[in-house]
């Protein structure tokens, strides 16, 4: 399978990256994948090539899945941004230089996703603090902190999230979670709220 041969080629830093996008499927729509990379990922990440070869197939399954779906039921698709909002503030916040990779962008920003649908009580606390975990367990960017450099304050980066083109009417639309594996597409989401968590997530540093 190509895809593997181009894994066992990769730096750690760029396999990382690539796994944010990984996870990123299990967290969106499949707890029980999430639940695997939990138990698999560092094994993983340490170059077993048949759980790689697991992780990639189940990822393009559900990717293909969602895309399938897409046809008849509006909207699926938007799914797979998951954490991207979050993810194209940070690049551009980062010059889209090699201060953040685009999939440890993914990945903080899954967490925040996760952080978000907390604050507004669509989720238990418990399981931004399961993503995070899981994120340090693999040794990966899980906190705004873990950017080298200074990040602009929250204002500046929900403006950038506002510069995004998933904006509809002015109305920013957010990948949010009731749960591992339990995305859902919403533009019911205040302001107020994710400054507040990009504020809390910023002073963490
Ligand atoms: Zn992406």
């Amino acid at each position: 399978m190509a895809d593997i041969d181009v894994l066992g080629t990769l730096t750690e830093r760029d396999f990382l990256a690539g796994y944010g996008e990984v996870a990123k499927y299990g967290l969106l729509g499949d707890a029980a994948f999430f639940a695997w990379l939990e138990e698999n990922g560092p094994g993983l990440a340490a170059g077993d090539a048949g759980l790689r070869q697991d992780a990639v197939r189940r990822s393009v399954q559900m990717k293909a899945d969602i895309v399938m779906r897409d046809e008849t039921e509006q909207g699926d698709r938007a799914l797979l941004n998951l954490g991207h909002t979050f993810c194209h503030a940070l690049e551009a916040a980062t010059g889209y230089s090699d201060r953040l990779l685009h999939g440890e962008g993914v990945a903080i920003g899954c967490a925040l996703a996760f952080e978000v649908s907390a604050r507004m009580g669509l989720c238990p606390q418990e399981e931004p603090s399961r993503v995070r975990a899981h994120l340090s367990d693999m040794k990966m960017k899980r906190d705004l902190s873990d950017i080298p450099g200074e990040l602009p304050g929250a204002d500046a980066l929900l403006t950038l999230m506002g510069q995004d083109k998933k904006v509809v009417d002015g109305q920013l639309r957010f990948i949010l979670a009731r749960g591992i594996g339990q995305a859902f597409v919403t533009g019911d989401v205040p302001r107020a709220v994710v400054q507040e968590v990009l504020s809390d997530a910023l002073r963490a540093g």
